[in-house]
This record gives C-alpha cells, structure tokens and sequence, in this order.
C-alpha cells in the first residue's frame, strides 16, 4: 500500500514556507507496468513541487512511502562503454582529488547499486564499502568482492562501515540523493564518517538543465529534491561541506542532465548567498515551459490524429511524458528494445507494451521516440529491421522544445 502526505517544512533548511510552483497533475510512478487483471489499479497522484521560500530549493511537496518498491528494486544501469567510461573517470578523479596519506583511502558508496562504480575504486587500490537497499542488487555485489550492507543509509550503518574501512576519505553517490526525503539527516551522518578534508560527491539531475530541456518526465513521485549549482552549493555550505568543482568530468562523459559535485568537508566553508527571488522566477519560467511543452505534443498528435502513431521508448521519459498528455489516446501503443514484462500496460495511460517486432507486425504511420538519446540507432534500425522511412521517425524532444508545430 502506498502512503502519501504533504511536508509541511523544508527538506533542506527546515524553512516552514513552501511555495507550489510546478504542478503535473494525476501521473503514475515511472515504472509500475500493470496487467490486464490490474489495469486502473495503480498508484496515481498529482506531482507538486514546491520552493523553499528561505533557501529558494525546489521539492516534492509530498512524501510518498515506497520502502518495498526500492527492496524489490533490481533496475541497474547495463555496463555500457558509456557507463564504464563514467564510472573509471569518477574514480579517478576523486581519487586524484583526495588528500594523500599512508594505507589505502577508504570510499564508501551510497545506493552503489551490483557494485560496479566501487569495482573501479577497487582497482585503483581503495578499500570500498557499499550501501544499497535492494537485495538482489547487494547481493550481486557481495558475490563479486564489493562489500554492501543491504539496507537504506543512514546511522545504524555507521558502526558496521567503520568496522569495515575505518574512517572514509570519500562518499560518492549517483542519482540517489534526490530519492532521499530528508537529506540533511543523511549529510550530517555523511560529515560525522568523513575524516577532515574528506571528499563527497553528489551526482543528481540539474534542475537548470531540466528547465532547459523540458524535460518535466524528471518531476517524479520518487525525486524529492531538485537542486541546480546555487541550490546544491547552499545546503552543502550549511552542512560542512565547501563546493570545489562542478566539472570533475567532461559533459562528454555524464549523462543528459547530470549536476555533478565535488565537495569537501571544510571547518568555515565558502558559500555565496542564494537569491531566492531569482530561484522562484526560474521555477515558474519551467512551470510555463512544462505547460507549453505538452501542448505541443498533444498538439502534434491531435494534427496527425487520423494516422497509426506508436509510441517508442517505455523508460521513465516514455511513461511520465504520455501520461501528462491530453491526447495520448491518439497512440496506438507503445514499444521498447528491451520491454520489461510483456503482456503489460503502461501506467495511466494503459498503452499496451510490445517489443520493437510489433512495429513489423503492425505497422505505424508515424513512431514518436520518447528514448531520443538513442534517435540515430533507433533510425537506422527501423529502416533496415522493418523498412520504415526515416521521416517516419520522430523524436519527441524536438515537439517539447516546439518543433514541428
Ligand atoms: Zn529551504
């Protein structure tokens, strides 16, 4: 059963006035594909995000209980060359970065996932430990040498990664702290392991690069917080740690909308002052971006309504996107490479799942691509697989940022 309730302070300065500033009505979490039996049975509920008025730090308004959903949790990035390249270059920053001195530098990991970052701490002779909530997942990493505590970080693990490593010289954690609802518990237990001068280092979505892209699918009911450079640098200020670069690795080698942190734990850190008037101009610029976003895909479906349309790409951005949509009825159905069920139905929405066969199977006038990082592969394989023009291709950023319209 899933739980929801409104904060009524602050996740990150405990400020006591929340201003709404984003609204997405009515939308489902990002991956529960339901079947037939539960069609109309998933979780659905409005996404409000809301600005700190004292910190300017936009959140989720609400929290939602979703503990089991994480324990069953098994999603892990696949080692593309892409990621491996992420994963080798952050260790190697971070560990160039750290302050030398004798024995090996202890990293800990939170929400390290089948443990793969940590592997290529371990090659560069570090001691690792990791912390991850999923079962499957720690379990994965325990029999491939990563030491992991299942389980959620937080106090009770501080003893039993001291016993493990002994005081850390560096946290890491990618696209994990924007799942944690009060994360200032969690960075004074940070800056309690960390020896002086010790390195964290935070990767999240940019809630700029959100703004920029349109890319309203990242508002979630499983993101509490949303941080760009000013916010992240202020709530890290508060909490012991100075901000060093945001530019440990190339844009190159991070993911679309990547904030990527290096903070040390300083005694006196630097930080320049929030300007909150400025955050909240920003956020209701996205609330208007968001709005028009939308209709301009529903725009382009209602002009292309008498033509077989599918939908392509049924990952987070698929899933959020056509659920925001007035006209998602106008689709025929929905298909990804690597669906992850069959016989499933996309949340809210209720577009029938199928892997990308079908779209030889039944043919689509017009494939609307919702994983458009992949566009040129997704091109080329369409035209050679099931002879599809690639005009008949579209992506769907390019109707968000209002092409086409
Ligand atoms: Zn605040």
């Amino acid at each position: 059963m899933i739980d929801q309730h409104h904060v009524s302070s602050c996740r990150l300065c405990g400020g006591a006035s929340l201003r709404p500033v984003i609204l997405l009505p009515s939308m489902p979490f990002t991956d529960e594909f339901v079947t037939q039996e539960r069609l109309g049975k998933e979780f659905v509920a409005d996404i409000s995000i809301v600005a700190c008025e004292e910190c300017g730090a936009a959140q989720n308004a609400s929290d939602t209980e979703m503990g089991d959903y994480y324990r069953d949790y098994t999603y892990t990035v696949q080692s593309s060359p892409f990621a491996m390249r992420f994963m080798e270059g952050l260790a190697q920053g971070v560990v160039s970065r750290m302050v030398t001195r004798t024995g090996p530098p202890a990293v800990l990991e939170i929400g390290s996932g089948s443990g793969e970052q940590l592997m290529e701490f371990q090659k560069l002779g570090c001691k690792v430990v990791g912390v991850e909530p999923s079962s499957k997942l720690s379990d994965f990493a325990n029999q491939h040498g990563v030491y992991t505590i299942q389980g959620f970080f937080g106090e009770s693990v501080c003893a039993e990664v001291e016993r493990q490593v002994g005081q850390i010289d560096a946290v890491v954690t990618s696209y994990t702290f924007d799942h944690i609802p009060r994360p200032v518990e969690v960075l004074k237990v940070i800056h309690s392991m960390l020896r002086d001068e010790g390195l964290l280092v935070i990767e999240v979505h940019d809630l700029d690069l959100i703004g920029k892209r349109s890319e309203f699918c990242l508002f979630e009911h499983e993101h509490y917080t949303y941080l760009n450079e000013r916010t992240m640098a202020d709530v890290l200020g508060r909490n012991g740690f100075e901000v060093e670069t945001y530019s440990l690795l190339d844009d190159s080698v991070k993911r679309g909308n990547s904030l990527l942190v290096v903070a040390r734990k300083r005694t006196n850190p630097r930080v320049s002052a929030v300007r909150v008037s400025q955050e909240l101009a920003a956020l209701s610029a996205i609330q208007k971006n968001v709005r028009g976003a939308i209709a301009n895909v529903d725009a382009w479906l209602s002009v292309n309504q008498d033509k077989t349309i599918v939908a392509y790409g049924a990952g987070g951005r698929g899933v959020m996107t056509t659920a925001a949509l007035s006209n998602c009825e106008i689709l025929s159905y929905m298909v990804d490479k690597n669906p992850k069920a069959i016989d499933v139905f996309a949340p809210k929405t209720h577009l029938p799942v199928f892997g990308i066969e079908e779209l030889g199977k039944r043919r689509a006038d017009l494939v609307l691509v919702f994983s458009f990082g992949y566009m040129e592969e997704i091109v080329s394989e369409l035209q050679s697989l099931y002879g599809y023009e690639p005009q008949q291709v579209v992506s769907v950023l390019e109707l968000l940022l209002g092409g086409r319209t």
